[in-house]
């Protein structure tokens, strides 16, 4: 007998991975978790029956949604994570010495605790004494704050169920005041091409464009998300993402990363034309 996991794309195209069992099932007060033990793409973790990650492609999203603003900005030292349940994210954050402080804020604490425990290529840095976790909403966790992170990285669900508050004008317009003068927010930006992503795209883009100054948009090829290509947001009040990128300096660290590049930095910057037009749409 077979055992598969299938995720509809959109509504004429689903994906589907082979699973040999799974390992955990069980629901929380915001949503359904559930991790898979695959051959192709080892641990799985659903939340509501969608691929959050996979532990073969994940290094993919978190070194791309985390390397990306550190070679930017020359002195990060307190950081926000909003969502990031899985830990990749703070993970990739804790590999530069410099960051002393790493706030996480995760609506739901069952996801830590069930990554924590299948998930711990990704969930092993939570224990690291430079991370507080925080179990509330980010969308109220971030109202009221001023001028205190260097970077808020927005590693959210899609903006369906608690993820819904990540996406809103109020939202980014709070993370641009609990950012410093010279603080950089990125998101994870949804897929450009099924046309329910990319109206949740197109959306998330408008609203941001609205609230910093320098709003740009970068790619990445991640197989297990819908359609396999997929967006990042950077946005900020000071810094250019490809102008003030610092190649060199950020090379001189050493860091050995699989995806993630300098030069790959800047291509990933240079969108389809079709991606271009749906932004400009917006902009
Ligand atoms: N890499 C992933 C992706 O794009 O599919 C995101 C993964 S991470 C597990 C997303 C986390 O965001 C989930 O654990 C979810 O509980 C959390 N989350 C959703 N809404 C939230 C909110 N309003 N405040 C804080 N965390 C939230």
């Amino acid at each position: 007998m077979e055992l598969w996991f299938t995720e509809p794309h959109c509504e004429g195209a689903k994906f589907s991975i082979k699973v040999e069992r799974q390992l955990y099932s069980g629901r929380s007060e915001f949503q359904r978790i559930d991790v898979f033990e695959s051959r192709e793409f080892g641990r799985i973790l659903t939340l509501d029956g969608l691929v959050m990650l996979t532990e073969r492609d994940e290094f993919i999203y978190h070194e791309m949604i985390t390397h990306v603003p550190m070679a930017v900005h020359p002195n990060v030292k307190k950081v926000l994570v909003i969502g990031g349940g899985d830990g990749g994210t703070v993970r990739e954050l804790t590999r530069y010495p410099a960051v002393e402080r790493i706030d996480m804020v995760e609506i739901d604490e069952l996801v830590v605790e069930v990554c924590r425990k299948y998930l711990p290529r990704t969930a092993g840095c939570f224990d690291d004494p430079r991370v507080r976790l925080c179990f509330e909403d980010g969308l109220k966790f971030v109202s009221g704050k001023s001028e205190e992170y260097d970077l808020i990285i927005v590693d959210s669900t899609d903006p369906v169920g608690p993820g819904e508050g990540l996406f809103t004008r109020e939202f980014y317009g709070n993370c641009c005041k609990a950012l410093r003068e010279d603080g950089i927010m990125v998101n994870q930006h949804e897929s450009p091409y099924y046309d329910e992503d990319r109206r949740n795209m197109q959306r998330a883009h408008r609203r941001i464009v609205e609230s910093f100054p320098i709003s740009r948009v970068y790619q990445a090829h991640i197989p297990t998300y819908p359609s396999g290509h997929w967006l990042f947001g950077f946005a900020s009040r000071k810094y250019h993402p490809v102008k003030d990128l610092r190649a060199e300096e950020w090379n001189r660290m050493g860091l050995k990363t699989r995806y993630y590049n300098t030069r790959l930095h800047a291509g990933a910057f240079a969108l389809p034309t079709y991606v271009e037009e749906y932004l400009r749409e917006v902009e």
